[in-house]
């Protein structure tokens, strides 16, 4: 009988259940079970990719071309749960399901109704990733306690258990200790607030995870326990982690909360193994080198919006015991001509991907400055987009050369529309999405890094580049090095004159682990590395 742990959060947003329930996610699987993750997200929207990142950060792509939350990244990063469609609901695309069903006559003239309709629809959504091969299906929940759009969901999960049994299910709230220095005090009162709203809804959390940015004392955990309901060995503090936030399963271990778990879901006890996880944490706080990677992007003061960039880069500066400083730098203020200022002192350029033309001038210079001085330079879907324009513009010297995504009437079109999207008007779920295979030549930078010519990676995008110009872009020393095998698409260019000039049409940055740092960042670094030692 699968298992159900589900995740969720009260007092604030951005506490970081994501990476909490992918911490668990981890910690199980490194006890011998075989995990599924999942995450609701009550909002509207069928999924976040019609949103801006300055709403919602980034927007995580998996293999079958679901657009989803970035909480999916760290499921990816931190298990080896297969994730899907299955994987993320929002309230929109229940809502469309039953509306589906509703128009198609399906409930026989009943009164379709929040509950049990909806709710019925979520458990539906949660139950389908139970099986004879899954140990524990873990459920966060976004959004906090109290929102009124998640009320459907949280009554849902209060039912959960009706259906499946009690001791199959396992309720974990995370909340936070404010510790006010004027008191000099930690404030449970926050908590437990939260937990009394959720036990209003009928739902009385088992475990309770609490962030703080100090440790608590034994006195505080001891009234939450108190307060909330919870036995006192249930309140697990998650105190902030400075250093990395790949720490966070090795404290939860810490303070027993996978034991605590297992023991409560009456899971086989087994050990826990964390040694190669601990042993990266102990070697890359000394690291050797230190390289300073500029990321010049349009949504650049929000941190999550290339979140998986960031983590993928730190990965790569994981593997090579070296520091990765990131350099954030908004592309609207390059357009001057102060390049060296702002440039002058990075290891590696990273232009990652985005939409519409604001800011792409700037990309196209920094992407000059980094060609013009042997700077390594990783391009990613618009960036590799915007190192085409950069090419053709000044070294073929078509100077109106662009994509038609910002000039449609171009006379140099050099990146263009797929021709799989020019009748598609419809926005959401319908670019070119999700893993495509890929063909490198041998030889090239990109097949060195990756050590094998047939690889598999994950698009997000409705332009291209523009076969027209293969041949003068070739002789001009731009060399398309992977495409599909079996459509006349490029997907991977680059300079080989040039220290290491790569740039890609796909997402690397979706597949890369703090264990497994994918193959282009860890190419990436070490030329930054290079670079920094000259
Ligand atoms: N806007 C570009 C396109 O749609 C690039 C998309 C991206 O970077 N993900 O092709």
């Amino acid at each position: 009988m699968t298992k159900h742990i589900f995740v969720t959060g009260g007092v604030v947003s951005s506490l970081g259940k994501g990476l909490t329930s992918a911490s668990i996610g981890l910690l199980l699987e490194r006890r011998g079970l075989r995990v599924r993750m999942q995450k609701l997200d009550p909002y509207i929207n069928v999924d976040p990719g019609t949103m801006s990142p300055y709403q919602h950060g980034e927007v995580y792509v998996l293999d079958d071309g679901a657009e989803t939350d970035l909480d999916l990244g760290h499921y990816e990063r931190f298990t080896n749960s297969p994730l899907s469609q299955r994987s993320n609901y929002t309230t929109g695309r229940i809502y469309s399901s039953i509306i589906q069903k509703e128009r198609s006559g399906q409930y026989l003239g009943a009164t379709v109704q929040v509950v049990p309709h909806v709710t019925d629809e979520i458990k539906l959504a949660i139950s389908q990733l139970a099986g004879p091969d899954v140990d524990v299906v873990i459920t966060e929940l976004g959004g906090t306690v109290g929102d009124i759009e998640g009320l459907p969901f949280l009554e849902a999960i209060r039912q959960f258990p009706l259906d499946v049994g009690r001791d199959n299910c396992l309720f974990i709230h995370l909340t936070l200790v404010p510790y006010l220095k004027a008191a000099r005090e930690a404030k449970t009162k926050p908590t437990q607030h939260s937990v009394g709203q959720l036990r209003q809804i009928g739902i009385q959390p088992d475990i309770l995870v609490v962030r703080t940015e100090r440790p608590l004392g034994r006195e505080s955990t001891d009234k939450i326990a108190l307060f909330c309901n919870v036995e006192k060995n249930a309140v697990i503090e998650e105190t902030d982690k400075d250093f990395s936030i790949y720490e966070v399963p090795l404290g939860l271990a810490e303070h027993g909360l996978d034991k605590l778990i297992i023991n409560k879901l009456g899971l086989p006890p087994g050990e826990v193994d964390l040694d190669d996880w601990k042993n990266l944490m102990v070697r890359v706080k000394k690291p050797n080198h230190e390289v300073t990677i500029g990321i010049v992007g349009k949504y650049i003061e929000h941190r999550d919006a290339y979140k998986s960039i960031y983590e993928s880069l730190t990965h790569a500066g994981f593997a090579h015991t070296t520091r990765v400083i990131f350099k954030r730098v908004e592309a609207e203020d390059l357009t001057g001509s102060d390049l060296d200022g702002v440039l002058g002192n990075i290891d590696g350029l990273l232009v990652p991907g985005g939409f519409g033309y604001r800011g792409i001038e700037g990309k196209i210079n920094a992407i000059k400055y980094a060609r013009e001085n042997g700077i390594p330079f990783f391009g990613i879907c618009l960036g590799m987009q915007c190192a085409v324009i950069e090419y053709a513009r000044n070294v073929l010297g078509l100077t109106d050369a662009n994509s038609t995504e910002f000039a449609e009437d171009t006379s140099d079109p050099v990146i263009c529309m797929l021709e799989e999207q020019k009748d598609i008007t419809e926005k959401g779920g319908t670019m070119r999405l999700g893993a495509q295979p890929c063909q490198l030549s041998s030889g090239s930078r990109a097949q060195q890094a990756y050590g094998t010519s047939e690889i598999e990676e994950r698009h997000r995008h409705r332009y291209e580049f523009n076969p027209a110009y293969r041949e003068r872009l070739i002789a001009a020393g731009l060399i398309p090095t992977g495409k599909h095998p079996q459509r006349d698409l490029v997907e991977v260019v680059e300079v080989p004159t040039h220290p290491w000039f790569v740039a890609v049409q796909y997402h690397p940055e979706f597949k890369s682990k703090p264990l497994a740092p994918h193959p282009l960042f860890h190419s990436f670094i070490g030329a930054a590395i290079e670079r920094h030692r000259r």
